[in-house]
Order: C-alpha cells, then sequence, then structure tokens
C-alpha cells in the first residue's frame, strides 16, 4: 500500500492549455501527506526528470509514484524505480486528445475548458486512490521441474521433443502405439516439403524417430498413455500408464501431440460409401498405396461436400447428428466438427488439405500405371500459398484432369465399375465418367473429440472445455494466442489443435514446444504467462468470508482452482491467468490482488466528483474498459483525432469477467448516472483473451438489471458492449449513443443521497 506518492505531471504530452502548475497544488492540498511532492516536467521521459524523481524518493521516502502524461501503453518499461510501487494516469488520449465540449464542439487549445479540468483532475485522483490500495505483489516462485512432457509420438511430438532437447530441456515422450511415427508412418508420400514444392517426397519421419531414439536427453515410452496429470505448471505429476503398471513423472509442461483420428464415416454415405463397392476414403486409399495395391486404372477424386441433387445428405446428417462432419482430408489432415451447414461447406482449412491430397494421390494412380487417370472433381479447389507450385505441377500432369463440378450421382456398373455423374463441369453438362474407384476424403477428428487424452485431476474435470462448433477441438483463443489450451501448461500441436499439412505441423511442433518452455521459466519466477506476461500478482483469498458457494471454481475459465470437500477454493496459482474472472463472481468479496482489487475499483469510483445537478453539471458515466482490446481502442480512437463526452471517466479492467457486481453498485450510490462495460467479443466465435469473461459478464449484468429493477433503477443505465481493437473508429459513436441515452433519462434517482 503507497503511503507517500510522488505525483509527477508530463507537460510534454498534456499540453492542452491546462494548467498543470494549479492541477499539481490542488492534487497535493487534497491528499496532503498522502502526496508530499506534486511536480510539473517539461518532459517526463527526459534523464533530468528521471534523477529527480530518484532523489525525490530518497529524500522524501516516497514508496510510490503517479507519473500523468500519456497512456500507460505507451513507453511503459521507461517507468521503473526500484523498490517503489509506479502507476500511470492516461491525460494524454483519455483526457486532452479526446475531450470535446458537451455541444460537439472542440477546445481552444491555448484554455483548456472547466470541463476539461474536472475531467483530469478526477483522473489524477483516481490514480492516486489506486495507487494508495495497491501493495506489492510478491509473486509464487518456486524452483520447479523443466522436464517436458510431449504426448503423442507422430510427427509433431518427436519434432517437439527432439526441439524442447535442443533447448536443454529433459523430456518424457509418451505414445499410445507400440512404434513411433504415427499416421505419417503410413504415407507413402507427402505432399512436397521443399524447394521447388512440386513433386511429392517421402515424409523423412525414420529421420525424426530416430533423431529421438538417439537422444538421452529424451525418455520414450510406447504402448503408453497419461492416466492422470495433477498439480500445476512447474509441478505438473505424470500418471503414465504402461504395460508393466503405473510409473509418475514430475514435468513442468505439457505438450499436447496426439494428432487426429478417422471421423465417422455417416457424411460419406450419399456417396455411396459403405453401400458400393470400390467408394473408399483418402486414408483408406493411401493404405493402398503404401501397401503396393492400388489396382485402379482410372480414379474419381471427388472433393463435393454434398451431392448436388436431390438433397443435401449435410443437412440431415447435421440435423441429426450434430456432433458429426464433413470429410475433408486423408492422413495427414484433420477436419473440425462442425454443426453448421454453412460451415460444412465452407471450411476452407480442411478443404486445403482435401485438395492438395487430391493431387498428391492422383499422381499415384499416373505412378502406378502407364496410362492411368486421376479425375479430381470439386466444387472448391483450394491450394494454400506454396502449394499453388504443386498444383500447377500437377494441372500439367499427363492423366490427371481436374474440373469443378457438381456430383448428381454415383451408381455401380454391372462389371463393378463405377459411374458418377457430374453436371457443371468446365466441359459441359450431364457428363458421366467411369472409374474402377471413386476416392472420397477422409472426415477425421482431433484425437481430444472421443477421448480426454491429458486426464486432468482438476476440479472442472478431465477433459479440456471445448467449443460446441468445433467440438473436439482444445479450446483457446486462437486469434491472438495459438498452442494455448484453456488449462495453463499444456500447449496443443499439430492436427489436435487444427486441420494442417506436415510442414505446418512442424512449425506448430515448435511454437508449442517454445511456449511450453517460457511456461515453465514463469512458473519458475511466479509470474503469469500469458496474456498477462510477467504479472506477479495471483489471487488472494480471504477465507474468513468465505461461503463456499463455488462460484469461483465453477467459473474460472482455465480450471486454475480446486476445492475440498466443503467446497472451498484451492488456489494454484501457476495455472492462474491473473483474469479476476473469480474476483468478479464472489459474491462475498473474499478475492483480491495485491495489485487489483475490489477496494481499489470501488474507491476510484468513489473518487470521481458527481456534481448534484445534472442539468447544471452534466452527468457521469463510468466507462469499464477491458484492458485488452477496449482499453487500447480508445486510445487509437483518441490518437486518430475521435472525441467523445467529458462526462465519461473511463477505468481499466483486467477483463469484463473481473467486474463485481458491487462497483456498479458503488456507481450508483455515488450519483453516477450509467455505466458502459466495453469488453471482448465473446459466444463460440469469441474474442475475449480470457475466453468466458466477457460472456460471464453479460450473464451477471442480467443479474444486475432485476437488482437495479427492484430498486427502481432503470436496468439500461447499465450496459454491454463488445469491442475488437480494430472497431476504434465506432467507438466514440457508441459513447455519444450512450450519453444521449443517460441524457434523455435524466438523473440516476439516487443522485445526491
Ligand atoms: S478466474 Fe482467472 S484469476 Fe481467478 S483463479 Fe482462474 S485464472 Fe486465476
Ligand atoms: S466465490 Fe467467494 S464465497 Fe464463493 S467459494 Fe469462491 S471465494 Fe468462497
Amino acid at each position: 500500500m503507497a503511503t507517500k506518492i510522488g505525483v509527477y505531471f508530463d507537460q510534454s504530452s498534456i499540453g492542452g492549455g491546462l494548467d498543470l502548475e494549479s492541477l499539481a497544488d490542488t492534487v497535493g492540498g487534497k491528499w496532503g501527506d498522502l502526496t508530499p511532492v506534486c511536480k510539473v516536467f517539461p518532459v517526463l521521459a527526459d534523464k533530468k526528470a528521471r534523477d529527480e524523481i530518484i532523489a525525490d524518493i530518497e529524500e522524501e521516502g516516497l514508496d510510490g509514484v503517479l507519473l500523468c502524461g500519456a497512456s500507460p501503453r505507451v513507453d511503459w518499461d521507461l517507468y521503473e524505480f526500484e523498490g517503489v510501487l509506479v502507476d500511470r494516469v492516461n491525460l494524454r488520449e483519455q483526457g486532452v486528445l479526446s475531450y470535446k465540449n458537451p455541444d460537439g464542439s472542440l477546445p481552444d487549445p491555448e484554455a483548456a475548458p472547466q470541463l476539461l479540468e474536472a475531467l483530469v483532475t478526477d483522473y489524477v485522483n483516481m490514480g492516486v486512490v489506486r495507487l494508495q490500495k495497491t501493495t506489492a505483489p510478491d509473486g509464487s516462485p518456486s524452483e520447479g521441474v523443466r522436464r517436458v512432457l510431449v504426448l503423442g509420438g507422430g510427427w509433431t511430438g518427436l519434432t517437439a521433443a527432439t526441439n524442447a532437447s535442443l533447448a536443454g530441456h529433459e523430456v518424457v515422450l509418451v505414445e499410445k502405439d507400440e512404434v513411433l511415427g504415427g499416421r505419417a508412418l503410413g504415407l507413402l508420400k507427402t505432399v512436397p516439403l521443399s524447394h521447388p514444392y512440386t513433386d511429392v517426397h517421402d515424409t523423412g519421419i525414420e529421420k525424426k524417430i530416430a533423431a529421438v531414439q538417439g537422444d538421452a536427453n529424451i525418455t520414450v515410452y510406447t504402448k503408453a498413455k497419461l492416466a492422470k496429470l495433477s498439480g500445476q505448471p512447474g509441478d505438473f505429476t505424470a500418471t503414465i500408464a504402461l504395460a508393466s503398471g503405473e510409473q509418475e513423472v514430475k514435468v513442468g509442461a505439457v505438450v499436447l501431440a496426439t494428432g487426429w483420428q478417422p471421423q465417422d464415416t455417416k457424411v460419406l454415405e450419399p456417396f455411396g460409401y459403405g453401400s458400393l463397392q470400390n467408394v473408399v476414403t483418402a486414408a483408406e486409399f493411401e493404405k493402398l498405396a503404401k501397401n503396393g495395391g492400388i489396382t485402379a486404372r482410372r480414379v474419381a477424386f471427388i472433393l463435393n461436400t454434398a451431392l448436388a441433387e436431390p438433397a443435401d445428405p449435410y443437412a440431415e446428417v447435421c440435423a441429426e447428428a450434430p456432433a458429426e462432419a464433413p470429410a475433408p482430408a486423408e492422413g495427414e489432415a484433420a477436419a473440425p466438427v462442425v454443426k453448421d451447414h454453412e460451415s460444412v461447406r465452407h471450411l476452407p482449412i480442411s478443404n486445403a488439405i482435401s485438395s492438395v491430397v487430391a493431387l498428391k494421390q492422383a499422381g499415384y494412380v499416373c505412378d502406378a500405371f502407364e496410362g492411368g487417370q486421376a479425375f479430381i472433381l470439386y466444387d472448391s479447389m483450394v491450394v494454400q500459398g506454396i502449394h499453388e507450385r504443386f498444383y500447377k505441377a500437377a494441372q500439367d500432369r499427363l492423366g490427371v484432369m481436374m474440373s469443378k463440378a457438381e456430383i448428381r450421382s454415383i451408381t455401380q456398373a454391372a462389371d463393378g465399375s463405377l459411374n458418377v455423374l457430374c453436371d457443371k463441369t468446365l466441359i459441359g453438362d450431364d457428363i458421366e465418367i467411369n472409374v474402377d474407384m471413386v476416392v472420397l476424403p477422409t472426415g477425421i477428428v482431433p484425437a481430444t473429440a472421443k477421448d480426454p487424452i491429458v486426464n486432468f485431476d482438476y476440479r472442472q474435470g478431465p477433459a479440456f472445455p471445448d467449443l460446441e462448433l468445433f467440438e473436439g477441438y482444445a479450446d483457446s483463443n486462437y486469434i491472438c494466442f495459438p498452442y494455448e489450451t484453456r488449462r495453463t501448461g499444456v500447449y496443443a500441436a499439430g492436427c489436435v489443435r487444427q486441420p494442417m499439412m506436415l510442414d505446418a505441423a512442424e512449425e506448430d511442433a515448435v511454437g508449442a514446444t517454445m511456449k511450453a518452455i517460457q511456461c515453465i521459466e514463469s512458473a519458475n519466477r511466479g509470474v503469469a504467462v500469458h496474456p498477462r506476461s510477467g504479472d506477479l500478482s495471483y489471487p488472494l483469498f480471504n477465507f474468513v468470508r468465505c461461503t463456499q458457494c463455488k462460484r469461483c471454481t465453477e467459473e474460472c475459465p482455465f480450471g486454475a482452482l480446486d476445492d475440498d470437500e466443503k467446497g472451498t477454493p484451492k488456489p494454484n496459482p501457476a495455472r492462474c491467468r491473473r483474469c479476476g474472472t473469480c474476483m468478479g463472481a464472489c459474491p462475498e468479496r473474499v478475492i483480491s490482488f495485491a495489485n487489483y482489487n475490489i477496494d481499489q475499483i470501488g474507491s476510484m469510483i468513489r473518487e470521481i466528483n458527481v456534481p448534484p445537478d445534472m442539468k447544471k453539471g452534466g452527468p457521469r458515466v463510468v466507462i469499464l474498459a477491458c484492458e485488452n482490446d477496449a482499453y487500447p481502442a480508445l486510445d487509437m480512437a483518441a490518437l486518430r483525432g475521435k472525441h467523445w463526452s467529458p462526462y465519461v471517466r473511463i477505468i481499466p479492467v483486467r477483463c469484463l469477467g473481473s467486474v463485481n457486481a458491487i462497483w456498479v453498485a458503488d456507481a450508483m450510490s455515488k450519483g453516477i448516472d450509467g455505466v458502459m462495460m466495453l469488453g471482448c467479443k465473446y459466444g463460440d466465435d469469441y474474442q475475449c483473451h480470457f475466453v468466458k469473461g466477457s460472456e460471464i459478464c453479460k450473464r451477471r449484468k442480467e443479474n444486475i438489471a432485476e437488482t437495479l429493477n427492484r430498486l427502481g433503477v432503470e436496468p439500461d443505465r447499465v450496459e454491454q458492449y463488445e469491442v475488437a481493437i480494430d472497431e476504434y473508429d465506432k467507438l466514440p459513436g457508441v459513447i455519444e449513443d450512450f450519453m444521449n441515452m443517460i441524457l434523455e433519462k435524466g438523473p440516476n434517482p439516487f443522485k445526491g443521497y
């Protein structure tokens, strides 16, 4: 808790006609002994200013430094003073730059209007109280285990194991089969992985296997499974089930590289799979090729997701069996399990994999027989990046014919051959192609779809939480944080994460391994991993007040909290991502962080000067802005010349999930006229950096609305908005609309009480 705070203003970044000397006097006068130093520097980032602050710290015994100027997102690494709490007040972006007069006009740059002075004074006072209510987080460092556990001994797992070992980490690799190599071992050839990217070649999986087997740093368990994973990053206990019994191994982090499994072939039935002879999946065709068993000289590779007539098979399949999915690829790729028919048709990644696999296997037919013929029929041929070269080479290949087409029917001729009736091809309608074999894309799903694989010994259960849309794929924020799962310390790579080819899986393995190592190092230092990398704080529990309601354990998006038999939460700091969702959930205000807590934000709200008469002094609105997207979006809007009402006061929050209803109550009882909550997008296609935070907030808001209703306060005085960082330009309009609504409603009925 800061008890002696030096407050410093940066003239160079604020300006705006503000009389900063007078503001410094006002702040110093209000807070007295708490702020023994209040100074204005021409340039805060200057060495002279820094030296003077260091001198003040020594002479005045300051334990807190409050810097008022540009956004804390700017020059954040410039302002560190050892042993002293440092905080920033954003007077540039969210003060002078974004200010506009209530009538919409811009202020005279030479003379700050009264409302701008009121605005910045509020912000500085809020900054002082925030620092006053902050203590230095001490982290929870512990010298942990640095060993990496790799699950899966296929292409991705072998790459991950080798890379972790190269980085100096001991590795334990667990493979369910008797031999290493996984599905790559069953491939005759791979689509080209290196220059000139025109010809198929051997996968090279044997080299990867040999590298792992020859590495003394890597212990391999085959015919093994992870029976249980307990503990937390840096201190996991992995119970490995072996033929000889169970073995416990201490590991620091896990790379999940268990690949994919074939999907139910039900979706292929309309194409004759299971009813017609010689209709096979791409995976089955690969197996034939690998074993030298291709006997078909004329083969049709069909990439269409549905028959043109009479009905759309997936529409029915999806309606009846929502966990089923389309079938794109062969042995190297996975297709997400989807429920929505439109998604079935337009899965770009799985389509890309189906496409290049068909190109590869068409080549097998031409290689196997002189005069072999391969027909690739598609509704969309999707080839990504460098694989375009392979596509072009295949176009020139004698014996390969490809065309956009609608498939009307596939029927068996009397001689056992197959007739494929196509429509809307590049050469005309109603074309019938007679072939010996039809190859359909293999529908495949992640290995985690039907088996928890990791078997977490966590309060929230053994499996990864997954998304409804992509059932079975370990869920995390795929936009910002690839590899992460919703279980800190476990990083997914390869087809267990999303459909991909061998080259992408190789990159994935390296990325996930780096993440695992970063996690181990962070756990050892007692800091958060992502997205609040380096944060030393973690949730603290005042158990005296805990009613064992279990809301915190149930709502934590990352399964970080376990509980005892009575329901008392048991924190696992290294699993925690410091989002504060538990703090927002707790009705008893049991949970806090050293540098972020209920009292702190409540006190900031109470520092806002609310004029008793809205008609004279204008309304006041608090914006609780998520620090991940909404807060930077506001900064970006200001930097790009956007302006908003001088009546709003912005408070950054870690995530809307951390917003406790008591803050809204604090605001309402203070006479604040409205509360805007700006957070990330939620739903299956979420962008929320803490996965569920903004969604949970939405749910809690409905409860708040009920409470407000009971109190006779219009519930729409508290609104939540979804904001992505690139939507900065729409934010001023959103604020404007909200302010107009508040002006129309009139004052908060609690104003003045
Ligand atoms: S809700 Fe967030 S802050 Fe709380 S324990 Fe879980 S990860 Fe940590
Ligand atoms: S939400 Fe609060 S009261 Fe409920 S179990 Fe968690 S800490 Fe205890």
